[in-house]
């Protein structure tokens, strides 16, 4: 069977790890990606051998600057099959009519609105609902990171309702516009943040969910305090093993490692450019008392909506049908879940 044809528009800190994600799947071809600028993410996918499109009317831009182009944004998205959208919040949104127009599949980002795409994806719980759709949207990291844990916590028990405090990382690490580089920042100060909604728009618009989010100066990970209470008793080593058994989660040990910067860390010393495609979750900060739960875990923000977006490009083409296939054939090609021992 040939290979998907992919395009990725906005080569940033999501697109070009998409890009080179697709690049390792056997049954996908990265066609090129998309600059807007001739800047130093444009050196970084030619030195990775990726072909550059650019918006009509930056051609010259480029080639002023020595920069060899294949084509322009349209000639991209004639030439693929699915289109991943990694521009920046509401910029994908722009683009929706045009993929629509040439009647290319979209894979859009958790920055755009939940109306942007017909369905919005994870792939544990909205793969088969996403077969063969025009467009689906990867929720954002946060709502990513949330969704894995829930699916857990679904398995171990019946939620009643869900509350989250969501410590967000204030920057990822090239953003040297963005802040705060001092203090907590309550945003929003009134709750429940958008990644309630954001939740529900995956898990279901009945599920009862709080969250309150603060942003901090770092630009490591995020990290989630979360309280379930559950519609009756669970016990521990019930929720454990269904944290152990959900993909695309790592339990590691408190006492071998407790701060996203060692985490983070140590995905570096395992040979991964510190990128952490997990939640990791610390089994220590378990706690569960009758019918409630609380647990603690970070998300690297950067990476974690990684392997959703490759399911979302199976899932949108209908080359594998079975969620759980595509989920293996990712993980195994990205090395997930094989980092930690
Ligand atoms: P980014 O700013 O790092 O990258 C966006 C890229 O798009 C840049 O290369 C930029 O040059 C390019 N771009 C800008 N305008 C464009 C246009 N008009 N046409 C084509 N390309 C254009 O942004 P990001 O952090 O990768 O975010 C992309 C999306 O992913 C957003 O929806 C965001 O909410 C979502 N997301 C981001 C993170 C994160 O932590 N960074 C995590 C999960 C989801």
């Amino acid at each position: 069977m040939s290979r998907v044809r992919v395009g990725v528009n906005g080569y940033g800190t999501i697109g070009k790890r998409v890009a080179w994600a697709v690049m390792k799947q056997p049954d996908m071809e990265l066609v090129g990606v998309v600059k807007t600028k001739p800047s130093w993410e444009a050196l970084s996918a030619i030195a990775r051998g990726i072909r550059l499109y650019v918006p009509e009317g930056k051609e010259e831009l480029f080639e002023s600057t020595g920069i060899k182009i294949a084509g322009t944004l349209q000639d991209l998205i004639q030439s693929v099959d699915v289109i991943v959208d990694a521009t920046p919040a509401g910029i994908g949104a722009m683009y929706a009519g045009r993929y629509k127009e040439v009647g290319v599949k979209a894979v859009f980002q958790g920055g755009e609105k939940e109306s942007v795409a017909d369905v919005s994806f994870n792939a544990l719980y909205t793969y088969e609902t996403a077969l063969g759709k025009a467009s689906v949207r990867v929720v954002s990291c946060n709502t990513t990171g949330m969704l894995r844990v829930l699916y857990a916590f679904r398995k171990a028990g019946d939620i009643r309702s869900v509350r989250v405090t969501i410590v967000r990382r204030g920057a990822d690490l090239k953003e040297v516009k963005k802040g705060p580089i001092e203090g907590l920042l309550l945003k929003p100060a009134k709750p429940p943040s958008h990644h309630a909604d954001d939740v529900r728009s995956v898990a279901g618009h009945d599920l009862d969910i709080i969250t309150y989010s603060i942003v901090a100066p770092t630009t490591l990970a995020h990290m989630h305090v979360m309280f379930v209470r559950f519609n009756g008793s669970v016990n521990r080593e019930d929720v454990i093993r269904a944290l152990e058994e959900t993909p695309r989660v790592t339990l590691l040990r408190a006492s071998l490692a407790y701060s996203t910067a060692e985490v983070r860390e140590l995905a570096r010393d395992f040979g991964r450019c510190g990128d952490i495609y997990e939640v990791v979750v610390w089994p220590e900060s378990l706690w569960v008392r009758g019918d409630e739960a609380g647990i603690a875990y970070m998300v690297h923000q950067e990476a974690i909506v990684v392997p959703e977006n490759i399911d979302a490009i199976r899932a949108v083409t209908g080359v594998v049908e079975d969620g759980t296939l595509s989920i293996r054939l990712t993980d195994e090609s990205l090395g997930i879940g094989r980092w930690l021992p």
